[in-house]
């Protein structure tokens, strides 16, 4: 297949398989990103490693949730075991054993709202470790330097988030301190097998979030993160940002990347909107917290009614829970705490996540997303993120 549109950077490569149909139906894509550790297809979920592993997984068990692409954390790695450590052993792919394509975020996000003191100044951020209180200080290319010791396929520029609902004169402050910690990422990147994504700011305002979308995407990087969202916004709100920043990059050849969001229904709403790709602890997370996720809803295995119902959690899931296990042992393996219930709902929830991208792409290159979003969004659920982290607090 001939792309619709292809962009070569220094080591990634991003080709656009389907574009979006010109009635305007759908912003949603299909696209492949090509890494040095292998092949993405977008739209796509990156379940999340923050330890250098996916919680309660190891790589074979990732893969065969349909993964394709990892994200690991910067800020986890740097206070431990250490990236010079990892970079000793060869690096993060090699010390995790995960042959696949590793995405970095760039601890921006954990040093604002993990660290506890935490001062911002024009070089960088200073914070107190969450592990064991010792200070520490990022700047951009301390976190470029980081990340480039770590070895993944891609790096991302340091920034400065805030609350999507901060006050407007904090947003348009720290989206400017982005924009020059950008410009500084940049300009520190050196490693050749590694590419480099900026990330777009500007809160819930559509006057700094344009600002943010024209200036990051100006910038030569290998692709755009749209940051700020998936935070203490409603779905309206998020989707109002999209309708501001996707437009704008309409154009561009580039991957985009929303991250933190992980519900189905949210994802679904943020690929029709034109995003790419994802990332969120979210249904991992759930999943330890006995929230497994069916089509059209959740069970919640630690309900007693589950404790003698012989089916499967889904039956028609080809994951290693559902092909063997009942809800019964599900649920009873919760409620004595062993270690396999979390196994086994990690690899169902991710495998369902996964699945879920696969169907999108899927209407997407029959062109038939637009129509199938009702059934899409009845899979999903109705639940955003928010509603399911709260509900399974
Ligand atoms: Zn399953």
């Amino acid at each position: 297949m001939t792309p619709a549109s292809s962009f070569q950077g220094r080591v990634a490569r991003y080709d656009v398989l389907v574009p979006p149909p010109a009635d305007g139906s759908t912003r949603g894509r299909v696209g492949r990103l090509h890494l040095p550790h292998g092949v993405v297809e977008t739209p796509q979920f990156m379940p999340v490693g923050t330890n250098a592993t996916v919680k309660a997984l190891d790589p074979d068990e990732i893969a065969t949730t349909g993964a394709s692409i990892i994200l690991a954390n910067t800020y986890h790695l740097y206070l431990r075991p250490g990236h010079e450590r990892i970079q000793r052993l060869g690096g993060l792919h090699r010390f995790m054993a995960w042959d696949g394509p590793i995405l970095t975020d760039s601890g921006g996000f954990q040093v604002v709202s993990l660290g506890d003191l935490r001062v911002v100044d024009e070089d960088g951020v200073t914070f107190r470790s969450h592990l064991d209180g010792s200070v520490h200080r990022f700047t951009p290319e301390h976190a470029i330097a980081v990340q480039e010791a770590l070895g993944s396929d891609v790096a991302v520029a340091f920034d400065q988030p805030v609350r999507p609902s901060s006050p407007r004169e904090v947003v348009a402050d720290a989206t400017a301190r982005t924009h020059r910690w950008a410009e500084r990422s940049l300009d520190a990147h050196q490693r050749a097998d590694q590419a480099l994504f900026g990330i777009v700011q500007g809160g819930l305002d559509p006057e700094l979030r344009a600002g943010s979308t024209r200036f990051i995407a100006g910038l030569p990087f290998d692709g755009i993160c749209i940051g700020g969202l998936a935070g203490d916004e409603t779905p309206d709100q998020r989707n109002e940002a999209l309708d501001v920043a996707v437009p704008l990059l309409a154009g561009d050849p580039r991957p985009r990347y929303l991250m933190g969001l992980g519900s189905p229904a949210d994802l679904l709403d943020a690929v029709h909107r034109g995003v790419d790709l994802f990332d969120s602890v979210l249904p991992a997370r759930v999943a330890r917290n006995a929230t497994l996720w069916v089509p059209g809803g959740k069970l919640n295995l630690r309900n007693t009614r589950y404790l003698d119902d012989p089916e499967p959690v889904q039956a028609d899931c080809p994951c290693a829970l559902c092909r063997r296990f009942s809800r019964a042992y599900l649920a009873h393996l919760f409620r004595a705490q062993e270690l396999l219930a979390y196994r086994l709902a990690t690899i169902h929830n991710l495998t369902f996540t996964l699945d879920f991208m696969a169907r999108i792409r899927r209407a997407l290159g029959a062109g038939t997303l637009a129509a199938d979003l009702l059934e899409l969004r009845q899979r999903a659920g109705r639940l955003s993120g928010r509603e399911v982290a709260d509900k399974s607090a």
